[in-house]
């Protein structure tokens, strides 16, 4: 693990086995520099172990720097579950994934991710008190799905403002690319300011209900990079910008709420030089762990709430604005302030 190109000075990537339950599952801490660690549980089938480290890694990374991004007193984890998430969940299983968290004694928050859905986490919270998202209890946030959509819509439209010169998506085409808990709520907030919708998705119920409620029109899976669109919101999941897909991109913004969008760091560059203007994908997605941070701190308050994500969209306009100020890639110039908000908390 140590030599692997996704492993980032991580504090511990921690390993859990569940004979029982079959769980399999790693947790990792990359930093508690700013304070605990907070990120979300996925749950996905994965093709290696692997693989498995490699997502885990990239991930928690992504969360350190989401959280300074965000301005939040939190560190960067995440945790990711071993299966198939349709078909292989049980009630032994999100217990044992409590007791995991439980045992790193508060060096890492959970809360959902990919595959993962309120119900789990209240399972899993039976056994720590290290859990978010939560729907019962004092300062329950529920679901951070629909505020990070929220984040994301308004993240679109600060880009749209500077790449077009105006942030009126009245008119406008975006290909979406997944219509689940992000998605579908970010379909919605762009239907109501009018852009056109065209979507993509595996799951056909999640395809039906955007379609039909939004106006939009349905694209193959494989053939949204195509689409003849304004912008590009990816929504489903992470390396989707890779020179393959890059070249096929009709658009003049890339946003959207997915982790880890970038192939590799050196796709902002291409992306730049194709003429595209790139959200970085940890700020603009950043509005869901401001929810959940506002659960862990133990009054949830839904103005601290909105007046964080106020910030967290003005230092996403000034990661825009440095970038077409000095060329540099957006991705690049969001990293080098990330870096230096945890290296002056350290110091
Ligand atoms: P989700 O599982 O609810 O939705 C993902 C959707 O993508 C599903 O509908 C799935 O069917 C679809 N999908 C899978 N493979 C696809 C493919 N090849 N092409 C098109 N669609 C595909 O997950 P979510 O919570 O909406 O998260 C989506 C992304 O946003 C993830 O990258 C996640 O890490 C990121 N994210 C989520 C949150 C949150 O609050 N949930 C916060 C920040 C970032």
């Amino acid at each position: 693990m140590f030599d692997l190109a996704s492993f980032d000075d991580h504090e511990g990537v921690h390993f859990f086995h569940d004979g029982d339950s079959g769980l399999r599952c790693v947790i990792a801490v990359h930093s508690t520099v700013l304070g605990p660690s907070a990120g979300g549980c996925r749950m996905w089938d994965y093709a290696t172990g692997a693989e498995m480290v490699t997502d885990v890694l990239r991930l928690s990374q992504g969360m350190s720097y989401k959280n300074a991004m965000a301005g939040l007193e939190l560190g960067g984890g995440k945790a990711v579950i071993w299966g198939n998430s349709k078909t292989d969940k049980s009630e032994a299983l999100f217990r044992a994934f409590g007791r995991a968290v439980e045992s790193l004694q508060g060096k890492y928050y959970t809360a959902e991710d990919v595959g993962i859905d309120t119900a789990d986490i209240e399972i899993a919270a039976q056994e720590t008190s290290y859990a978010a998202g939560l729907t019962s209890g004092g300062a329950a946030s529920g679901d951070p799905s629909p505020i990070t959509a929220l984040g994301v819509f308004r993240g679109i439209k600060a880009t749209a403002m500077r790449a077009f010169g105006t942030d009126d998506l009245n008119g406008r085409t975006v290909a979406v690319q997944g219509v689940g808990s992000v998605g579908g709520h970010v379909c919605q907030y762009l239907a109501e300011a009018g852009a056109n919708l065209v979507v993509c998705d595996v799951d056909e119920t999640a395809l039906a209900v955007v379609s039909q409620r939004d106006s939009a029109t349905i694209a193959a899976v494989n053939d949204i990079y195509d689409v003849e669109a304004d912008i590009f919101s990816p929504n489903a999941l992470g390396a989707i910008i890779n020179p393959d897909t890059l070249k096929r991109l009709k658009v003049k913004v890339i946003a959207g709420g997915a982790n880890n969008q970038l192939k590799t760091p050196e796709m902002g560059a291409m992306v730049r030089d194709a003429g595209i203007l790139y959200a970085p994908d940890y700020v603009i997605n950043g509005a869901g762990i401001i929810n959940v941070a506002a659960e862990i701190s133990g009054t949830y308050s839904r103005e601290w709430v909105d007046a964080k994500m106020d910030i967290l969209i003005e230092t996403l306009g000034q990661v825009l604005d440095e970038a077409l100020e000095t060329g540099g890639a957006t991705n690049i110039v969001a990293d080098r302030i990330a870096k230096a908000r945890i290296e002056a908390a350290r110091a």
